[in-house]
């Protein structure tokens, strides 16, 4: 250690000239001198002593306390000492790597370019920071943050290594777990709406000739009464299930949660069979669920779009998609509907639409009502019928009612709208009355905003008056969503008038509101419409089957009738008869046609379709 701290301390000089004088000095001063100049060098020496001493103490607690591992080499960079953070991190003792080269502790990820990096910087600037993967004793890998310092000697060459680091998988893995959370949902373990957007993003770039995008939003009916009826952890695992059956169906495609209850499939495909694919996909969603030790069969909403017929770019294809599940949700549930145009008019084409109608509300020929039949099951008798609002565009076709009224009520079309309905429909109740058919009562649908905005009570009033057309003729179906519509006021003594004037009121989509039971028991209704939601699956889904029953017992204890909507096979038909479900509608006995020809049936000059003869349906 001498030569290490001589060097540079020139009282051991001055004393080390004392010691070689001493012999020499002949004088006293002389002596006194040298002898001064000696005690000078040995005081120093042993301050110097002390000083090494108490940095060699310092140094070694620095090493014991460091948090950080330490590891100190030779020139050959062969491992001199380490520290016991060094062991903690590596799980090797000093014993064990003393005289090794630190890369016995590689995990063996990095090349031999990224070795050469290392030791170019440590040659020419001595020293190396980075990242730098290493493995444990315990066989585990692990990646460390390095500092690698080169000390030389006087003479430039290099003497000692010394290598700090610290171990950073913690660190990474809160790295990797943020970056999760920003492009995955946590309870599936799909990605999420953000990582949606890139993935559709990238296969829209990589579409090539003859290729498509077919995506569909999937929205699952009544999720909230699953949750609220078996608790959120087992809807949760719900979810889970869903999801994981969805991503096995769609191999190679994409998979994803928006969030709640809402799911989104991409696949890339030379097919051009889109409505095909949706069904095929919701069938096998809608096979029961095993869950709880029940069997759970889902109702599924659809939207769908496909690319690059719809659409080019990942943000207007999300767009469409929700404004296609949006429309196909106004349809009632289980229902599918692919991305229209006329759905989706941003600015100016949303507001020509909108112009459309008001030109057609205006000067007529475009709207038309259609009807559709209901019928008694006990013997088949036509005993209503609904009407239903119909738009032929001169440009777009037939634009569905489930796609313009909602245009219409955000653009203040409803009331004249409605009204004209109406007025149609009163209209033609006195031409067959006039002609001397049988006339049945006829339903029409009523918007919220008809009941916030306009004057409905007197409108139907006076229009009845002038039609000549008795009240009770006119049935009004309204959903329970403009029931709970708070902008409506208190709707109970509005509908307890409409009652008193003759109007008979139904619950339109019965079952797909939150209604309870005993706001259903003080409302002043004649009828409920039990959703087709509930028809779809008859006979075979025990749950729906089990609601039906429900529907039917508490109905005919507030005495109140129930019609049953979209009865499309016998099998529906027949369990409901057994049900004891009094009147049903659906496409089994009639789709919605044109007043013509629900007259030419009336009058029994068609006797070609399906309800032709409806005194004697073979129900
Ligand atoms: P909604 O009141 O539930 O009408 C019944 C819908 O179910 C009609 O669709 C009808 O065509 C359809 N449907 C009937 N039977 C069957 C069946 O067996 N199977 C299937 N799959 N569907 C069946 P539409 O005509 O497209 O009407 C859709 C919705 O538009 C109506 O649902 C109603 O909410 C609204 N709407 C229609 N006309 C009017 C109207 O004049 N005023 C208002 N405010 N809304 C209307
Ligand atoms: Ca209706
Ligand atoms: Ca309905």
């Amino acid at each position: 250690m001498w030569p290490l701290f001589t060097l540079n301390r020139p009282l051991i000089w001055l004393g080390m000239l004392g010691l070689a004088a001493l012999p020499w000095a002949g004088g006293v001063g002389s002596r006194l001198t040298a002898m001064l100049l000696l005690g000078l060098g040995i005081w120093d020496a042993w301050r110097a002593s002390r000083q090494e001493h108490a940095r060699r103490a310092l140094g070694e607690q620095v090493m014991l306390a460091s948090e950080d591992g330490i590891m100190i080499c030779d020139a050959r960079h062969r491992i001199l000492t380490v520290n016991p953070a060094f062991t903690q991190i590596t799980g090797y003792s000093l014993k064990e790597v003393r005289g090794q080269d630190p890369s016995m502790l590689s995990a063996g990820r990095h090349d031999k370019a990224f070795y050469d990096r290392y030791w170019q910087s440590l040659n020419s600037l001595g020293k190396w920071e980075g990242e730098i993967w290493n493995q444990r004793k315990q066989g585990d890998q692990y990646p460390e943050w390095l500092r690698m310092q080169a000390y030389q000697e006087d003479g430039g060459k290099v003497k000692h290594y010394v290598g700090l680091f610290t171990d950073i998988s913690r660190h990474k893995a809160r790295e990797q777990d943020m970056q999760r959370i920003g492009f995955e949902d946590p309870l599936t373990g799909l990605p999420n709406r953000r990582r949606l957007h890139e993935l559709l993003g990238s296969r829209l770039r990589h579409l090539r000739a003859g290729e498509g995008l077919d995506m569909a939003l999937i929205d699952i009916d009544g999720f909230k009464s699953i949750n609220d009826a078996m608790g959120v952890e087992a809807g949760d695992r719900l979810l889970a299930r869903f999801g994981q059956r969805l991503a096995r169906y769609v191999a190679g495609g994409v998979v994803g949660r928006l969030g709640g209850d809402e799911f989104m499939v991409i696949r890339t495909t030379t097919f051009d069979d889109h409505d095909a694919w949706v069904a095929e996909l919701s069938d096998h969603l809608t096979a029961p669920f095993e869950q709880e030790g029940q069997s759970l069969r889902l109702g599924l909403t659809v939207g769908s779009c496909r690319a690059p017929d719809d659409g080019r770019d990942s943000s207007s294809l999300f767009q469409r998609l929700e404004s296609a599940l949006y429309s196909a949700k106004r349809h009632g549930r289980n229902h599918h509907q692919r991305f229209q145009p006329a759905l989706d008019q941003p600015g100016d084409r949303q507001l020509e639409l909108v112009n459309d109608l008001r030109a057609a509300l205006a000067h007529g020929g475009q709207l038309e009502l259609h009807y559709q039949t209901q019928h008694s099951l006990k013997d088949g008798s036509l005993v209503g019928m609904e009407a239903l609002l119909r738009w032929r565009h001169p440009r777009l076709g037939m634009v569905s009612p489930g796609d313009f009224i909602p245009l219409a009520e955000r653009h203040g079309l409803m009331t004249p709208l409605g009204g004209w309905v109406i007025e149609q429909a009163i209209n033609q109740l006195s031409h067959w009355q006039q002609a001397g058919l049988p006339v049945v009562p006829v339903w029409v649908n009523i918007s919220a905003l008809q009941l916030i905005q306009g004057d409905l009570e007197s409108r139907l009033a006076a229009c009845l008056a002038r039609y000549q057309v008795p009240t009770s003729l006119l049935g009004l179906e309204l959903t329970e969503s403009v029931l709970l519509d708070e902008r409506a006021g208190d709707v109970y003594p509005r509908m307890t008038s409409l009652r008193e004037k003759g109007h008979q009121i139904a619950i339109d989509d019965f079952g797909t509101g939150y209604s309870s039971l005993s706001y259903l028991k003080r409302l002043p209704i004649d009828k409920l419409k039990l959703d087709r939601a509930f028809v779809r699956a008859l006979p075979d889904d025990k749950a729906d089957a089990a609601i039906v029953c429900a529907v039917l017992a508490m109905a005919e204890g507030l005495l109140l009738r129930v019609v049953a909507e979209g009865i499309e096979t016998p099998a529906q038909r027949d369990f409901l008869r057994d049900q004891g479900c009094p009147e049903v509608q659906g496409f089994l006995f009639s789709r919605p046609v044109p007043a013509s020809e629900i007259e030419a049936r009336l009058s029994g000059r068609n006797s070609t379709s399906s309800a032709g003869n409806m005194a004697s349906l073979p129900v």
